[in-house]
């Protein structure tokens, strides 16, 4: 089974971190792909480029081998859609494996303004991350998704190469991209929100507004 779990990484934090670790074990794989999107078509300019935001999660990932960092969105000119990459990585992976993308329950509220997202359940299966905030509108397009391809168990993923949709509920690590970005121009420190080893590196290239002395 092929998992892929996407975002802007910006920067990756140990929030993302755990919630990789934690699908290797509850989707009982040996390893989870995390998938930084170059341009991402729902939000405006990132904090840091696309090969920084490499940097960082590679550094962040050294050691562990359940964590895989995919670039193929970063080396693909223009805007990241999900239907694309997963059309790709079907290729690659053949008709028949496996393949699980997953998304928060925030990201999946919208997912029916997503580019091809009718496509989307003919390409892989969808494990939707429960997130605080308000739950799924009864009468959307995603909650009815969730009503007519759920299953309970995932190890049901493995029976079929897509089309399923799995909620998870793993203990989440209140911890945002967005608070660490504050936090860092603020000239506060992010340290033990992010890997120390990430840290070093925002500090050394002065990214987010960090000055290489300072943020103590
Ligand atoms: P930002 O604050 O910039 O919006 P973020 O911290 O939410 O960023 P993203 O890169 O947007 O991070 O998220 C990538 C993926 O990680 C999304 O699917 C998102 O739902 C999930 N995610 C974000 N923060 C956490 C967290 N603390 N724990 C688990 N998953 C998270």
């Amino acid at each position: 089974m092929h998992v892929i779990y996407g975002g802007t990484f910006d920067p990756i934090h140990h929030g993302h971190l755990r919630l990789a670790v934690e699908l290797c074990d509850r989707l009982e794989v040996a390893r989870v792909s995390l998938v930084p999107c170059h341009i991402p078509p729902h939000r405006g300019d990132t904090g840091a480029s696309a090969s920084q935001r490499l940097k960082l999660m590679e550094l962040a990932v050294r050691g562990e081998p359940r964590l895989h960092i995919d670039d193929r969105e970063l080396r693909r000119a223009g805007a990241s859609y999900t239907a694309d990459t997963l059309r790709q990585l079907r290729e690659e992976l053949g008709p028949d494996h496996p393949l699980v993308m997953v998304v928060g329950t925030d990201a999946f509220a919208g997912f029916d303004r997503w580019r091809e997202w009718e496509r989307i359940p003919e390409l892989g299966h969808i494990v939707v991350v429960r997130r605080p905030g308000p739950a799924l509108d009864p009468g959307s397009a995603p909650a009815m998704l969730l009503a007519s391809r759920g299953v309970e168990e995932a190890a049901s993923l493995r029976h079929s190469p897509a089309g399923c949709v799995l909620e998870l509920d793993p203990p989440l690590l209140d911890i945002s991209a967005t608070g660490i970005r504050d936090r860092i121009a603020d000239g506060r420190s992010p340290r033990y929100l992010i890997p120390d080893s990430v840290w070093d590196e925002i500090r050394r290239q002065g990214l987010y507004g960090a000055c290489p002395d300072g943020n103590f």
